[in-house]
């Protein structure tokens, strides 16, 4: 069984799946110390209308991997698969490029991996909802000695309880091969192993270096042409499929429904400047897969594979 906000379900009830989106996004210190400064009920709203605009297209599960520092919020998410009826997967993990609260700098990375394990066999945040899968983060500042921490409390809980994981890494300063060899050091098979945001480059020897380990890719930050223009994800992810990989990659967009992340006109000036464009949740559906198919790279058979059997199997461990 797949464990989701709604409880556990039936693998082949998964049906197509977003690998990568966020329901909400924030940081929950500020949130909690500010609240005034957030609005719930727009925050809900906007959750629900960007996830109905995937149901739109059929979507019927979105992964959701909003982990500690990204305010993750088991009873929010619970809100809007109500509202929405679509079913959400939720994980545990830190969401740190670096920087970590004393509490966890001073404990082991078994320790940590404790905290892992209950979210994903009692319940997350005194829930009986169960996350299914593990978050970690490398960034530009790579794999420091925190960062590295982390990564090894993951691949540890992962090997204790069969989550899989899902790393956040980033091409353009190279953590994804270094992600790989810590998560392979520690025992964990590769077909347990997503590199998120690989898509963020177009370098094919790159790609194909973390492909070769056995892992499995996420091409899912359509929209965010800040870290690779919209055309270049597309090339790249035509090339990939036409070398063979559609059974190891997974398509999505970050889309994060509300963020706090920056100040609302510096968002605007991100859309202005043409560095944010289309950013949804269905923006794969309104332009990718019709340009795939375009192609002759794109048919019910691959988006089966890609959308919904790539999840199951990642899920599942297979
Ligand atoms: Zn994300």
């Amino acid at each position: 069984m797949i464990e989701t906000v709604q409880g556990p379900l039936d693998p082949g009830e998964l049906g197509p799946t977003l690998i990568h989106e966020h329901v909400r996004f924030r940081d929950e210190a500020v949130a909690e110390n500010w609240p005034g400064r957030y609005d719930g009920d727009a925050e809900l709203a906007a959750a629900v209308a960007a996830v109905d605009a995937a149901k739109g297209h059929g979507v019927r599960t979105i992964v959701d991997p909003t982990a500690m520092f990204g305010g993750r919020d088991v009873r929010f998410m619970q809100r809007v698969a109500e509202q929405t009826g679509v079913q959400i997967v939720a994980c545990t993990g830190i969401y740190t490029y670096d920087f970590l609260p004393h509490y966890f700098e001073n404990r082991s990375e078994d320790l940590i991996a404790e905290h892992f394990i209950d979210d994903i066999e009692q319940g997350v945040q005194g829930t009986d909802i169960k996350a299914a899968f593990l978050k970690c983060a490398a960034d530009a500042p790579g794999l420091t000695e925190n960062i590295e921490k982390i990564h090894r409390a993951v691949a540890r809980a992962s090997l204790r309880t069969g989550a899989p994981i899902m790393a956040h890494s980033r091409p353009a300063s190279n953590t994804g091969p270094r992600q790989v060899e810590i998560f392979l050091e520690e025992g964990v098979d590769p077909s347990k192993i997503q590199i998120a945001h690989t898509g963020d480059s177009d370098d094919l020897d790159y790609i194909e270096g973390l492909l070769e380990t056995g892992v499995w890719i996420g091409l899912d930050r359509y929209g965010l042409d800040l870290y690779l223009p919209f055309d270049k994800r597309n090339a790249t992810t035509a090339e990939l499929l036409r070398r063979g990989y559609a059974d190891r990659l997974f398509l999505s967009q970050d889309h994060c429904a509300t963020i706090d992340w920056f100040p609302q006109e510096a968002v605007q000036g991100l859309i202005d400047a043409g560095l944010v464009r289309g950013w949804s949740m269905a923006l794969i559906f309104e332009e990718v897969l019709p340009w795939l198919r375009e192609q002759g790279l794109w048919d019910d058979d691959v988006q089966r594979q890609v959308l919904e059997d790539n999840p199951r199997r990642w899920l599942e461990g297979e």
